[in-house]
């Protein structure tokens, strides 16, 4: 029978394919009340037509399992002539003329034998469709159909139960609660074991999307402007699903600076340095001007003199005239701390280079012993005009041709007036003429090299005051050499002496 059916079905097939390639093609479908079907249950399957031209006649052609379902029904139109064969399981139907009869066309009615076998069987119906033409009436191809009934052993223990799990709906497929199904009865069954009718289908959720999505206005932030991660959308029913959320500026990603002008020691420089994410943002800044670096010439020592102020060491910048006592101009000085003011003249004693006289004054002049050109000269008073003074003031003279001369020195210049103190040297004149040194410049005593000799003369003793300290020419003279140049002399004349000592003093 199975195999009968489905040699059946596959003509079909090509009947229907062969269909379809004619025009739209003209078809029959059907559909019956009920397809689960107990013994004794009726069931009506209605058939109908379309995309068929006007016919002239048609004849339905009825496969139909006669021991599991007694057959009534007719056509629901009518025509000329409207027959059901039920023994041959024909029916035919024929027109005047060419009629439109798409639609509901006929009406099977089936009810299921009371020996029925608990199976699925197939209801199958092939038209014949004939149309008026030049020869008369000419076949076109329509589809038939067919229709599946299945008659449930009611005794069915449901030993053969499949359970079906839950499904959610999502936003665009409806799911079910779960549910089970009799593979032999086909029964249904809610979770809690109940018969059900139908599968229990959910309602749709629209809040729960399939995960198809797309992304919406996307906006990439950029240096100075804020982004957006994008809005989500779903692809299947097309509502938002989340918004998207802002993306801060990222700020400039800037490089190093590059020096685009360099500074100099009058004129500032300029740097620029360049945005990563964007070449066009540049940021420029002004370099301050360069560190002055000194150009120093060296200036050497120079001693002072008496009237040229010296200096001492030092570098001096020729750009900013800035003074420093070292080489690596780290150490800044004043230009006038450099200065060695011209030292003092170091005078020699006076000289007279002019005698006073009576009446007529005399001049004396002392020069630097640093410069003999540096001299400086005065006056000396006149001397009163008395014959005394006159002769005080002679030139010493030999009084005694056969006595020896001798000089003895004085006027010495002593520096240190500590030597003042010293003893009087013993003097014993015995010798002729002596010469002894005068004038003699001494600085340092020390260096003093020719003392004044001690003379033996067979005459007594005298003691004679020397080193006579003069700090001021004029007054030792006027003074000290007044005093005791008589008592010198007086000595001499009183121990009867042969001797003359004769003293010059010169200026
Ligand atoms: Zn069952
Ligand atoms: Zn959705
Ligand atoms: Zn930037
Ligand atoms: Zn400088
Ligand atoms: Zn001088």
């Amino acid at each position: 029978m199975k195999k009968i059916m489905v040699v059946f079905l596959s003509i079909m097939m090509i009947v229907s394919l062969a269909a379809a390639s004619f025009a739209d093609g003209a078809a029959l479908s059907c559909s019956a009340t009920n397809d689960q079907l107990n013994r004794g249950d009726s069931v009506t399957v209605t058939v109908s037509l379309s995309g068929a031209p006007d016919v002239k006649s048609m004849q339905l052609t009825f496969d139909i399992p006669t021991d599991v379902f007694t057959v009534d029904g007719g056509w629901s139109i009518s025509g000329t002539i409207a027959d059901f064969n039920k023994s041959k399981n024909l029916a035919v139907i024929a027109f005047e003329s060419p009629t439109n009869i798409n639609g509901s066309i006929f009406t099977l009615d089936l009810t299921v034998k009371d020996d029925a076998a608990y199976e699925d069987f197939d209801v199958a119906i092939t038209p014949t469709v004939k149309v008026s033409s030049e020869e008369g009436e000419t076949e076109v191809p329509c589809a038939g159909t067919s229709v599946t009934l299945t008659v449930i052993d009611p005794s069915c223990r449901h030993n053969n139960k499949t359970s079906v799990a839950a499904k959610d709906s999502t936003c665009i497929d409806q799911g079910w609660d779960a549910y089970a199904v009799c593979g032999s009865c086909g029964q249904l069954f809610s979770a809690d074991g109940k018969e059900i009718s139908e599968i229990p289908y959910r309602e749709l959720n629209p809040d729960n999307h399939t995960g198809n999505t797309e992304i919406r206005n996307q906006k990439d932030a950029t240096c100075t402007e804020n982004g957006n991660s994008g809005d989500t959308y779903c692809k299947d029913c097309g509502a938002l699903i989340s918004a998207g959320s802002k993306i801060k500026a990222l700020g400039h990603d800037f490089g190093a600076w590059i020096t685009t002008t360099a500074p100099t020691e009058t004129t500032e420089g300029e740097q620029t340095r360049t945005c990563s994410r964007n070449w066009q943002h540049v940021e420029t800044r002004t370099v301050p001007k360069a560190d002055h670096v000194h150009d120093l010439n060296h200036i050497a020592a120079n001693k002072a003199t008496c009237d040229q102020p010296g200096n001492t060491e030092y570098w001096v910048c020729s750009t900013c005239n800035r003074h420093f006592s070292d080489a690596q101009g780290s150490n800044e000085i004043n230009a006038n701390d450099v200065i060695i003011a011209p030292a003092d003249h170091h005078w020699g004693e006076w000289v007279v280079t002019r005698e006073a006289k009576a009446g007529e004054k005399g001049e004396e002049t002392r020069t630097c012993i640093y410069d003999s050109n540096h001299k400086e000269t005065r006056e000396i008073p006149s001397l009163p005009e008395t014959e005394n003074t006159d002769a005080q003031t002679e030139e010493p003279s030999t009084v005694a041709p056969e006595l020896p001369e001798i000089t003895v020195p004085e006027n010495e210049i002593i520096e240190n007036p500590d030597t003042q103190a010293e003893e009087p040297s013993t003097v014993a004149l015995e010798l002729p003429e002596i010469t002894v040194p005068e004038n003699e410049i001494i600085e340092n005593p020390d260096t003093q090299t020719e003392e004044p000799s001690t003379v033996a003369l067979e005459l007594p003793e005298i003691t004679v005051p020397e080193n006579e300290i003069i700090e001021n020419p004029e007054t030792a003279n006027d003074e000290n050499t007044a005093i005791w140049l008589p008592v010198v002399i007086i000595a001499l004349l009183d121990a009867a002496a042969v001797a003359i000592i004769v003293i010059r003093i010169k200026k």
